[in-house]
């Protein structure tokens, strides 16, 4: 599940120059650390810092649109394939607009959920179970398709449980494992994410996917992926709706990664789809929410491990 309303952490664009930017959106220029505005009230709290750093707007009234890169790796130059693997539907929230953003442009992204978020009932009053299961499964898929991606994997290990008796031979959390070792290597993506191992705001279920993933891509030697976690720098402007998420410190920031207006309207739509955990008028406020106070026109990432040369 994703706390949003309560618990949402907080990040913005404090960060110092970035060191390296595998997955970072390219343009001619080279600058990636740049921000693109895609409405007048999206106002950046800093201005890009290093060498490369465009200079900044000269007010929040006029928004910048430049002509975007394509949203693959600059050593390839192309939009690529992507690999997610989260903890429950609607965790994929966090980093909706790059999986819109990476399938507009042409890459691929395959979406697995560890749990279908079966004692997760959200604003929906349903008893957990499976038919709450079946309910978030359908809203994983609404969203996915909104973002424009294939249909989610489910693999159905049971919500909360994932940390359970974890070291056992037939734990949930070894069977898990297996199962993201056997993907990763049926479908040998360029880059994996997951949650970072603070779990964003430190739910077991999200601190254990991320643990697994890490376990499975440090194992690999050769084809291994980059693997990515989502980063929320702090900020002191940042929503207090967000105040409770772990902070990744900007210099360990490695990715900026834009979206354009059409990513952020997919993923209005894609948070729409939720309607089991968000009322109404959180699906409403949420996509500003996140864009103006969150996100500011891109997604950070931080890079845990490079991919094998
Ligand atoms: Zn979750």
């Amino acid at each position: 599940m994703l706390r949003m309303t309560l618990i949402f952490g907080a990040l913005a664009l404090t960060a110092s120059p970035v060191a390296t930017a595998p997955l970072a959106a390219q343009d001619a220029t080279g600058d990636e650390d740049d921000v693109i505005f895609l409405t007048p009230n999206s106002v950046p709290r800093r201005a890009p810092t290093g060498p490369d750093a465009a200079p900044s707007p000269p007010d929040s009234e006029t928004p910048r649109q430049r002509p975007d890169a394509p949203a693959g790796p600059r050593s390839r130059g192309a939009p690529p394939s992507v690999l997610v693997i989260l903890a429950h539907p609607d965790d994929e929230i966090t980093i909706a607009p790059v999986l819109a953003r990476i399938m507009r442009e042409g890459g691929s992204v395959t979406l697995a959920f560890a749990t279908s978020g079966d004692v997760g009932p959200g604003v929906s009053g349903m008893e957990p179970g499976a038919e709450l299961a079946a309910l978030r499964e359908d809203e994983a898929r609404c969203s996915a398709f909104a973002l424009g991606l294939p249909e989610p994997l489910f693999w159905q290990f049971g919500d909360g449980q994932l940390a359970s008796m974890a070291r056992a031979p037939d734990s949930r959390a070894r069977q898990l494992g297996a199962k993201i070792a056997a993907l990763i290597g049926e479908l040998r993506p360029e880059v994996v994410m997951t949650w970072g191992p603070d779990g964003g705001y430190g739910h077991a279920d999200h601190r254990m996917v991320s643990n697994l993933v890490t376990e499975a891509v440090q194992a690999m030697d050769t084809s291994r992926p980059e693997l990515l976690y989502p980063a929320f720098p702090a900020d002191e402007g940042t929503p207090e709706q967000f105040a409770g998420w772990a902070k990744t410190h900007p210099s360990l920031v490695t990715d900026r990664i834009r979206y354009e207006f059409a990513d952020l309207e997919a993923t209005r739509i894609a948070i729409d789809c939720h309607q089991s955990q968000f009322g109404a008028e959180e699906r409403a406020v949420l996509p500003d929410l996140l864009h103006r106070g969150v996100w500011q026109g891109q997604v950070h990432f931080r890079l845990a491990f490079p991919a094998s040369e």
